[in-house]
C-alpha cells in the first residue's frame, strides 16, 4: 500500500465528470451485474453542471425507416470533412438508437412525440434527414435530470465540487491508477485510487473572448490526459457556434441561441440589412454547417458590416411569431430575460467558442493509449473530425460514456490495485499550492489576455503570423503564472481555482496553436487565411500531440478511410 498522509478513497472505477458521458458510464458500469465500486468526482454539483444539461436542440439518431446508418455516417463525415476516425463515427451512429431507447425505457427520459406516438425528430444543419430527437428546446435538462436520478437510485458514490487536478501513475509507471482530487469546498486534497479511470470533464473552449460552455469547464480533462502522456488528436479543431447571444456589458455574452432556429428557417442579416448567407452559401444559406456560418458572420463583422456591438442579427420572426413562441419557448424566454423579443424582432448574435472536436485519442471501447485510462465525450477526439454536426455532441457523450462504462466494468474484474506513486502526489500538491498566499501578479489580466489573444489569433480565422504570436503570448503568460499570487486560504478559494483553470487552458491553447500551425490548409472549423483552400492531396491526415520528457511532440498519420472514401460521395 502506498504511504501518503492524505485521505485515500479506493474504488474500482473512477469517473471524472458527471455530464452525459460520466452519468451513462456510471449507469452502465453499475448495471453490468458485477460487484464493483464506482466513484464519480465532479467539479460542479451532480445534475447541475457541465454542458449536457445545457443541450438545447437535441440528439441525432437514426430512428425513422426512411433514414439509415449510412446517411447519418455520411453526413457526419461530410461535416467532419473526412478527417473523422471512421470507426468511432460508425460506432456513434450505430449505437445511438439503442442509447436513445435505453434512455426512454430504462432511465425515464421522455422526448417530444408525433401525433402517432412515435418520437418527433426535427431538422438540424448539415443533415440529409430530420433526425434530431428533442424535448422542446431544452433537451439536456430532461436527459441530465433523469440520468442523475438513476445514479442516485443505485449504489454509486459521488463527490460534488471535487475537481481532478492530475492523473496518477502507479509506482512502476505502467498504468494510470486514479487521480489527485481537490475538494473545492474544504480546500483539501484526496487521492482517488482506482483500478481504472474515465476522463469525461467535457472539454470546453472557455479560453476565448466569447464562449458558450458552462463556467465549470476549463478543458481540465484534456490537459490532464496530455500531461499524463496520452495521445491527443485534432487539437486544432475548435468549433465556433454561429449564434451566441450578445448582451452588451454582460459576461453571459456568448451563451447560445440554438441551431434549431436556423434549421427551422431563421435568417441572418448584417447591420446593412443584407441576408449575407445568400453570398456565402447560396444553396443552403443559414442551414450551412456551423463552420461556414460562423466564418461568414465573422467576416461580415470584420468587414465593418456588423452592429456597434460587433454582432450580426438573427431574425426568427420570419417564421411567424406564434411558431417561434410555440417551438422555441426556452430561446424566447432567454432573450426576454435580457429584454429582447426573439419572436418579433431581430436579435444580435456573434460566433462563440463552443466545442473541441479534438481530445484524447480513443479506440471504439473508449480506451486511450495509456493503460487503465479511458476518455469519453468532449474530452475524447476523433469522432467529429474537422467539424461536429449539431446534435452529434450529446449522442457522442451518452454513446461513448455507456461504452466506456461497459468496458471498464469488464476490465476491473481480477485486476490488482497497483500502488500509486506518493512522490508524484507530493509534487502535484506542491505545484498546485504554489500561488496560495504568495505576493504577486493579479491573475485576471492574464486570463483576459489569453482570451483576447486566442480570439484574435487562434480563433475563427488564423494565419502563420498570428499563430506564432498567439504561441508567444501563451509562453509569456505561462511565465507570468509563476509570479501570480492568490490571497486567502484554500477553502472555497475562487481565484485559486481560476489559477488552476488557467494553467490547464494554457496547455490546451498551446496544443491548439501548435496543431493549427501544422495544418497548412483550411478544413472545417480550421480556417487559414494564408492557406484558404482545402488540400485533400496533402492533408487527409490527423495531427497528434503527445508529451514526452516534458516536451510537446507533434506528428501526423493519414486518415484511415476504411469505411467510406471521399470520392464515393463526391466529396472534394
Ligand atoms: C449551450 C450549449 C448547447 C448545446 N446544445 C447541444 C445540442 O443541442 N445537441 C448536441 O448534440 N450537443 C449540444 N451541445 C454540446 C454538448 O453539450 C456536449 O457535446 C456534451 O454535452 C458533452 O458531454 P460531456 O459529458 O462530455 O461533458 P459535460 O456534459 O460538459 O460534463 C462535464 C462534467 O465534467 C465536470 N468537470 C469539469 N472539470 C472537471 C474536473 N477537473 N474534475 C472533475 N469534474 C470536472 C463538469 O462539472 C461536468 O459535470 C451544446 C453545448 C452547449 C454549451
Amino acid at each position: 500500500m502506498s504511504k501518503v498522509s492524505l485521505p485515500v478513497i479506493q474504488t474500482d472505477i473512477l469517473i471524472l465528470g458527471a455530464g452525459g458521458a460520466g452519468l451513462c458510464a456510471a449507469l452502465h458500469a453499475a448495471d453490468a451485474g458485477k460487484k464493483i465500486k464506482i466513484l464519480i468526482a465532479t467539479k460542479a454539483i451532480i445534475g447541475k453542471g457541465g454542458c449536457s444539461r445545457m443541450v438545447q436542440g437535441g440528439y441525432n439518431v437514426v430512428l425513422h425507416p426512411d433514414d439509415s446508418f449510412e446517411k447519418h455516417f455520411s453526413d457526419t463525415l461530410k461535416g467532419g470533412q473526412f478527417i473523422n476516425n471512421q470507426d468511432l463515427a460508425w460506432e456513434l451512429v450505430t449505437v445511438a438508437p439503442e442509447r436513445i431507447k435505453e434512455m426512454e425505457t430504462k432511465f425515464g427520459c421522455f422526448f417530444d412525440r408525433n401525433p402517432d406516438g412515435t418520437i418527433h425528430q426535427k431538422p438540424f444543419a448539415g443533415q440529409s434527414f430530420d433526425r434530431t430527437v428533442h424535448k422542446g428546446d431544452l433537451t439536456g435538462i430532461e436527459i441530465i435530470s433523469r440520468l442523475s436520478e438513476q445514479v442516485f437510485n443505485r449504489d454509486i458514490d459521488y463527490l460534488d465540487e471535487h475537481r481532478a487536478l492530475e492523473l496518477l501513475w502507479d509506482k512502476g509507471g505502467t498504468r494510470i491508477v486514479g487521480a489527485l482530487i481537490l475538494d473545492v469546498g474544504r480546500g483539501e486534497f484526496l487521492v482517488a485510487h482506482a483500478r481504472t479511470t474515465l476522463v469525461c470533464t467535457g472539454g470546453g473552449p472557455t479560453m476565448y473572448k466569447l464562449f458558450a460552455p458552462s463556467l465549470d469547464k476549463s478543458a481540465d480533462g484534456i490537459a490532464l490526459c496530455y500531461r499524463a502522456g496520452a495521445e491527443m488528436v485534432d487539437m486544432e479543431m475548435v468549433q465556433f457556434h454561429p449564434t451566441g447571444l450578445i448582451v452588451k456589458g454582460s459576461n453571459t455574452s456568448g451563451t447560445l441561441l440554438e441551431e434549431g432556429l436556423r434549421g427551422a428557417g431563421a435568417q441572418l442579416f448584417n447591420a446593412l440589412g443584407e441576408r449575407f448567407m445568400e453570398r456565402y452559401a447560396p444553396d443552403v444559406k443559414e442551414r450551412a454547417t456551423r463552420d461556414v456560418v460562423s466564418r461568414s458572420s465573422f467576416m461580415e463583422i470584420m468587414a465593418g458590416k456588423g452592429t456597434a456591438n460587433g454582432a450580426v442579427l438573427i431574425d426568427a420572426s420570419v417564421m411567424g411569431p406564434e411558431f417561434v413562441e410555440k417551438n422555441f419557448p426556452g430561446m424566447v424566454e432567454r432573450c426576454r430575460d435580457y429584454g429582447f423579443d426573439l419572436a418579433h424582432q431581430r436579435v444580435e448574435v456573434s460566433p462563440t467558442a463552443h466545442f473541441f472536436m479534438g481530445g484524447a485519442q480513443i479506440d471504439t471501447r473508449g480506451h486511450t493509449n495509456l493503460e487503465g485510462l479511458y476518455a469519453a465525450g468532449e474530452d475524447a477526439g476523433g469522432v467529429h473530425g474537422a467539424n461536429r454536426l449539431g446534435g452529434n455532441g450529446i449522442s457522442d457523450s451518452t454513446v461513448f460514456g455507456g461504452i466506456a462504462g461497459d468496458a471498464m466494468a469488464n476490465e476491473v474484474i481480477g485486476r490488482e490495485l497497483a500502488p500509486f506513486d506518493a512522490h508524484q502526489v507530493a509534487e502535484i500538491i506542491k505545484q498546485a499550492e504554489a500561488p496560495l498566499g504568495r505576493e504577486g501578479l493579479d491573475l485576471y489580466p492574464l486570463r483576459e489576455a489569453l482570451r483576447l489573444s486566442n480570439w484574435e489569433k487562434l480563433g475563427i480565422i488564423r494565419d502563420e503570423k498570428g499563430l506564432r504570436e498567439a504561441l508567444q503570448t501563451i509562453q509569456e503568460l505561462r511565465e507570468k503564472m509563476e509570479q501570480v499570487g492568490v490571497p486567502g486560504s484554500p477553502v472555497f478559494n475562487i481565484p485559486w481555482n481560476d489559477w488552476l483553470n488557467l494553467r490547464n487552458q494554457l496547455d490546451v491553447s498551446e496544443m491548439i496553436g501548435q496543431s493549427a500551425l501544422e495544418r497548412k490548409e483550411s478544413r472545417g472549423a480550421h480556417y487559414r487565411s494564408d492557406f484558404p483552400k482545402k488540400n485533400n492531396g496533402e492533408y487527409l491526415k490527423n495531427f497528434f500531440i503527445k508529451r514526452e520528457k516534458g516536451k510537446m511532440k507533434i506528428y501526423d498519420r493519414p486518415v484511415v478511410l476504411n469505411r467510406l472514401k471521399p470520392e464515393e460521395i463526391g466529396f472534394e
